[in-house]
């Protein structure tokens, strides 16, 4: 297979890398200033064509091939630009599981990032195991009356719009009696709280759902079948979350390693290693990217992908405290150091912790037997 860009791609590449070059100093890529910045960021890379271009032109997207996607986290991290908004697993699960009605309605405002969402799955009694959650829907006439619990709910609190599951059939089997639900964050009996993390910086909110009514039509599939749709929606999500990870942090190791120079031999060896890692979980992302080129959906590869990450990830911050030494003190360091360091626990655990995507990698690709 020919991996170079074809006449086209490049003359989009070209395109994007001088748009980025005249905007995007103007956007954070990192911390509280990114978080409260992605809304506009978003909608400026909308506006140029550099976003949704892959998804479908009837819901404002160009419907190129998912390459695009990857040209566009490339040329972003080469920029040093901030990330690509991550919303491909809600554009997915609304697009395989609502009907036209829905889609219509939310599509093109979550493509454009004029109406902003948050993923309400989690809750203090269930995470890893997110089956167990009891956050509940019980059936009023015309809907659904929803009261719970959640908790690291990024951008909550600047949501518009939620996605949430809740179980609507108590006496169902664990995985099933689960629905989807839209919600409108602007709602009655919707109480969002920030979090707070040991960095010092935000993103998570808990939510309060107090008798909350969801009307029947922002139910997305069946009342039962909310579990299979957030089990694809995670796979397209970790498989983002390793594409990112990557390509972000051995852009900023080669940045970090320009600054420092070679004299630190110990620590630019490490620094070789990460790259040639990160070059491999790469190659795997574009394999699971040819899989969705080919119209496959996502794999269990997304959990590979994520647990690469983790462990790319450990390699990438000691490279890096050993490659800057006391410059890591330095609160304003370029790239930043000590900010991203205490990020990373967080970045180890969203899109599910290590120790489970081990578990689905035992079970679903290699096929052990589970006890
Ligand atoms: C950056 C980030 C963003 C997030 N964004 C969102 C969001 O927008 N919406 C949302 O709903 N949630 C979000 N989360 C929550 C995330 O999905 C959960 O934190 C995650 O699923 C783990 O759940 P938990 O925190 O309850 O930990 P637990 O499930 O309690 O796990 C605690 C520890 O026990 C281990 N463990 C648990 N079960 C097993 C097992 N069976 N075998 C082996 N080890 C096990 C885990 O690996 C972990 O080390 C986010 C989290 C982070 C860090």
């Amino acid at each position: 297979m020919d991996f170079r860009d074809s006449p086209e791609e490049a003359a989009f590449r070209d395109k994007l890398r001088n748009w980025l070059g005249e905007n995007a100093a103007a956007f954070k890529a990192s911390g509280d200033e990114y978080w409260t910045g992605q809304g506009e960021w978003h909608q400026a890379l909308y506006r140029a064509g550099f976003f949704g271009t892959s998804w479908p032109k009837a819901y404002g997207g160009q419907e190129l091939p998912p390459v695009y996607d990857v040209i566009v986290d490339e040329e972003i991290a080469k920029a040093g630009a901030p990330a690509r908004p991550g919303l491909g697993y809600l554009v997915v699960g609304l697009s395989h599981h609502g009907d036209e009605e829905l889609r219509q309605r939310f599509l093109p405002g979550m493509i454009n990032g004029t109406e902003r969402w948050c993923q309400g799955f989690s809750e203090p009694g269930a995470g890893s195991d997110l089956a167990s959650l009891s956050t509940r829907a019980a059936k009023v006439d015309g809907g659904w009356l929803v009261n719970g619990h959640k908790i690291w709910t990024s951008l909550a609190d600047q949501a518009q719009f939620g996605a949430l599951l809740a179980r609507t059939d108590p006496d169902a089997k664990k995985h099933r009696g689960i629905g989807y639900f839209l919600v409108d964050m602007t709602s009655p009996g919707v109480e969002v709280s920030p979090i707070q993390q040991a960095s010092g910086r935000f993103e998570f909110n808990e939510v309060f759902l107090i008798d909350v009514f969801v009307p029947d039509d922002m139910l997305v599939g069946e009342p039962d079948d909310g579990w299979s749709l957030a089990v694809s929606t995670m796979a397209v999500e970790r498989t983002a979350i390793g594409n990112y990870v990557t390509i972000d942090r051995a852009d900023a190791l080669r940045r970090m390693a320009e600054i420092t120079g070679p004299e630190q031999d110990a620590a630019l060896r490490a620094l070789g290693g990460v790259e040639a890692y990160g070059t491999a979980i790469k190659a795997m992302v574009l394999r699971e990217t040819l899989r969705l080129v080919e119209g496959q959906g996502p794999g269990p590869t997304s959990s590979i992908a994520k647990y690469a990450m983790v462990t790319l990830l450990r390699r990438a911050w000691t490279a890096t405290l050993g490659l800057t030494g006391r410059i890591a003190m330095l609160e304003k360091s370029e790239p930043a150091v000590i900010q991203p360091y205490f990020d990373a626990p967080a970045e180890l655990i969203g899109g599910g912790t290590p120790e489970i995507q081990l578990t689905v990698i035992a079970s679903m690709v290699l096929g052990l037997p589970r006890n």
